[in-house]
């Protein structure tokens, strides 16, 4: 296995680049570089401007697109056209987000499935990988302008917490936005390398990171031996943060004052003004003791142990989830040496307080909390460009590991630059009903296509027991040993059923072929993209209108002449819509047949519809 940097703008291999680190946040976004002179970790940002870029997109009327501070200000004058929080949609379908639906501002599809959410703007429909790319071109755009030289290569960080999937998809978006992402990294073993934790190879330490932003909190315990970082629990509450602190002193001020209540209710921008104003009074509060203004003849003020009061069932919500991270983690208070703050909130001295008070050790808080992620994802792509001797790099898989789905597409099992050993197993299903095989084809390549990836091994998985569709388990697992040598299985899970085969993914394999390979991928990003989007979009339309004749046949008796009428009319749309090549067209067709059926399908609920929308299917 080889440790490669190549140049991709330029094609030429290469000794030392800059190579980017992204703080991909949920609400923020930074970006930062090892300095090449100063060899300290810094975030970009232009004169007198801020590093800091609110992830956010606005879509005007003519879908011109805008990230950042300007589409910030559009949140509250135009919230069905601007998207913020994008990325705690990735890798999500509508069920996941269900319960939290009245959160976006946007419109989000609704269809009821676990197939992954789309997100609708004027008439066009967006996948959170979509979004969050366009927040990633933006970064790369500011980074491009402020370094005045083209940026290709990144290091992207994401929660601990964040499964195969969301990575994968951060992955894509990356890419989507003309980024080479060498690797994804943990945002707790970022802010733990900005201070220089696990730096000495030589010892092992535990430590705790404690991140509460403006929305999220979580809670990571890592345990880093010989440099490596293992992160042991995650804990932690997504819909919890800082605003919840502007929010409970909004409430304070509107108790107070039964008049300003009124005006709150009655004047959009009174509201706005009441929130900043509390976000404010917040951050004063972090360094004084009493914070006072005046909003339209009313005066209003806070003092700090008014604001303790208020905060103190967040902060201990926040206690709660670091006790059962250490639960999970079979540790104990006293095995944390270190604990690492990270995120804007952590300003507040209450919360730091609360942090020393449990676990009783030594605080890292030196670093600017909301740069400090940023900071470490450049330390780490400082190490990968061969800058830093004192790390050693890991041997990696330098392309990535997939397998063929439905409409040939590389689903990426093991992404590239993973650390080898490593082992990934996912679920599949099977398309027909009463399917009883099953072809596994296995793909090297970085390519949406697996036509355009270079084809490994394949085998027929034969003897899955006659079930309905979408109901066998297929576990495919994915095990690449030290010698870099792949064992593929394949698992039936109720019957037990299993056959492998075993690959060596770079024989024959020469530098040039992997580095025209990476070329390649980032040159038809855009491209390969599209007509991944436009095969799933096909793939979801069949499998809709399978399982909607199906439900037709079984339930005509609940259905009226009207009903049936409206459903064969919008099956007949959506066909119409596959045998064309607008991925917009075939999505708007699969929404309109749901908002048909959903009343009666409502009605009948049966298990075995949803089931089989579940899930992907190979061949
Ligand atoms: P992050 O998501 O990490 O960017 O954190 C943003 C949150 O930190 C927001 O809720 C901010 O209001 C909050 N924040 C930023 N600065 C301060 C400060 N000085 N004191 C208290 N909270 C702050």
């Amino acid at each position: 296995m080889g440790k490669i940097a190549i140049n991709i703008a330029t094609g030429s291999l290469q000794q030392a680049e800059m190579i980017v680190g992204i703080d991909l946040g949920t609400t923020n976004s930074l970006v930062a570089i090892v300095h090449p002179e100063t060899k300290k970790p810094v975030c970009l940002k232009e004169h007198n401007a801020n590093s800091i870029v609110p992830s956010v997109i606005y879509f005007d009327e003519f879908d011109n697109i805008t990230v950042g501070e300007m589409a910030h200000d559009q949140l509250e004058l135009n919230p069905a056209n601007t998207i913020f929080s994008a990325k705690r949609l990735m890798g999500k379908s509508y069920n996941d987000i269900k319960s939290k639906a009245a959160y976006y501002a946007y419109k989000i599809i609704d269809d009821d499935t676990e197939s992954l959410v789309k997100i609708q703007v004027n008439n066009k429909f967006y996948s959170p990988i979509d979004l969050s790319s366009l927040i990633l071109k933006e970064l790369k755009n500011r980074a491009e302008h402020i370094l005045k030289t083209p940026v290709t290569k990144a290091v992207i960080t994401v929660p601990a917490y964040f499964n195969d999937a969301q990575r994968q998809a951060t992955r894509d978006a990356g890419k989507l936005a003309g980024l080479d992402v060498l690797r994804i990294i943990n945002e707790p073993t970022a802010a733990s390398l900005a201070y220089g934790l696990g730096i000495d190879t030589t010892k092992e330490k535990t430590i705790a990171v404690y991140d509460l932003g403006g929305g999220t909190f979580d809670i990571s315990i890592l345990k880093i031996t010989n440099g490596i970082f293992e992160v042991l629990s995650t804990n932690g509450d997504t819909y919890l943060g800082g605003d919840d602190f502007d929010k409970a002193i909004v409430d304070y001020w509107l108790k107070a004052n039964e008049e300003l209540q009124e005006l709150y209710y009655s004047n959009q921008s009174i509201a706005q003004t009441l929130r900043l104003q509390a976000e404010a009074a917040k951050k004063q509060l972090s360094t004084s003791n009493n914070f006072s203004t005046t909003i339209n003849e009313f005066q209003i003020s806070i003092d700090l142990d008014t604001f303790n009061e208020l905060i103190h069932p967040f902060i201990n919500k926040t206690i709660d989830c670091c006790k059962k991270a250490l639960k999970d983690s079979d540790l104990k208070i006293s095995d944390i040496e270190t604990v690492v703050l990270v995120g804007g909130s952590t300003r507040v001295p209450a919360v730091k307080k609360a942090v020393h008070s449990f676990f009783n050790t030594e605080i890292n808080d030196s670093i600017n909390p909301d740069e400090v992620v940023a900071l470490g994802a450049a330390i780490q792509a400082d190490i990968l460009a061969g800058n830093n001797k004192d790390f050693l790099l890991l041997d990696v898989t330098p392309l990535s590991l997939g397998l063929e789905t439905m409409g040939g597409l590389m689903d990426v099992l093991i992404p590239r630059n993973s650390k080898i050993p490593n082992k990934v197993s996912r679920q599949y299903t099977t398309q027909k009903d009463g399917q009883s095989s099953m072809r596994i084809s296995v793909f090297q390549g970085e390519r949406d296509l697996v036509k355009d990836n270079r084809k490994l091994a394949e085998f027929n998985f034969t003897g899955i027991p006659g079930m309905p569709a979408g109901l066998p388990k297929v576990e495919v697992s994915f095990l690449i040993n030290a010698d870099g040598i792949l064992t593929v299985s394949a698992k039936e899970l109720r019957s037990g059923i299993e056959q492998s085969v075993e690959v060596k993914p770079q024989y024959g394999l020469t530098d040039a072929e992997v580095e025209k390979m990476l070329l390649e991928s980032i040159t038809y990003a855009k491209d390969d993209m599209a007509t991944r989007a436009l095969v799933e979009a096909k793939t979801e339309g069949e499998q809709i209108i399978s399982v909607t004749e199906k439900f037709i046949q079984k339930n005509t008796a609940i259905l009226n002449k009207e009903e049936i009428l409206a459903t064969a009319n919008a099956l007949q749309a959506l066909q119409l819509s596959l045998t064309m090549t607008d991925k917009n067209l075939i999505q708007s067709k699969i929404e309109e047949l749901n908002e048909i059926t959903r009343p009666f399908a409502e009605r009948a609920m049966d298990a075995a519809v949803s089931n089989a929308l579940s899930g992907k299917s190979i061949l």
